[in-house]
């Protein structure tokens, strides 16, 4: 976790320029998906599917169960966040997918009858890396659409590389099938966002990615 931390002090010193001081309040959203799904959803089953809860997890897996349910609560947020503000349909897209990759990792959390770190309030985190980000990207969102894309982009670099070193951690088939359909839609995602910022006349440099992961992940 350490490792983590620091890359993750350093992601943000790449992305702390934010220059707008205006509120968002994803709270205030009304789409109705700032709630977990229930683990019977199709959603939740899609990604988790014949999962079962056996074997006893290393401090490994269930740090990374952790962090993993935050990660996708803390994208999700951010995308409702910019969906708020932008009413663009790749933010309520994705941010639908990302309630459901959180609410696959609670369902992992509560088979392996471990508790939940997330505090009920959708925009509230236990691990304060994730209020940190919050805080900072969604500011830094809301200096215009390209920024609030390019955030978008970031995030799902992050949690490319938050997935791929804990699925090469993990022996649990279980965890390793929720993480690796996570890694999948996160580069469905990463791809998606960078489509909306070409759309949009602009251009994605990585910094969290190689640029040749980023390229083969784009399919450039
Ligand atoms: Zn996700
Ligand atoms: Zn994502």
């Amino acid at each position: 976790m350490k490792t983590s931390k620091l890359f993750l002090v350093f992601a943000i010193a790449l992305f702390a320029f934010a220059s707008c001081s205006e509120d968002i309040n994803s709270t205030e959203t009304d789409n109705g998906i700032a709630a977990e799904m229930d683990e019977k959803s199709a959603e939740v089953a899609a990604l988790c599917d014949s999962c079962d809860f056996t074997g006893t997890l290393t401090e490994a897996e269930v740090a990374s169960l952790m962090g993993m349910r935050e990660e996708e609560k803390f994208a999700r947020e951010v995308y409702l966040a910019m969906n708020a503000k932008y009413n663009y349909r790749t933010f309520a897209n994705i941010a639908k997918s990302e309630n459901a990759h959180t609410s696959a990792v609670l369902y992992l959390i509560k088979g392996f009858g471990l508790t939940d770190p997330s505090p009920v309030a959708a925009t509230e985190f236990s691990n304060p890396l994730f209020t940190d980000l919050y805080a900072q990207l969604t500011e830094k969102g809301s200096a215009s659409l390209v920024e609030a894309l390019k955030v978008g982009a970031f995030i799902e670099e992050y949690d490319i590389a938050d997935l791929q070193r804990h699925l090469a951690e993990t022996e649990n088939a279980s965890v390793a099938k929720v993480y690796g359909n996570l890694l999948r839609g996160s580069k469905f995602h990463l791809k998606a966002f960078t489509n909306a910022l070409k759309v949009q006349g602009a251009t994605y440099t990585p910094t969290v990615l190689t640029v040749e992961e980023y390229n083969e992940i784009i399919g450039n």
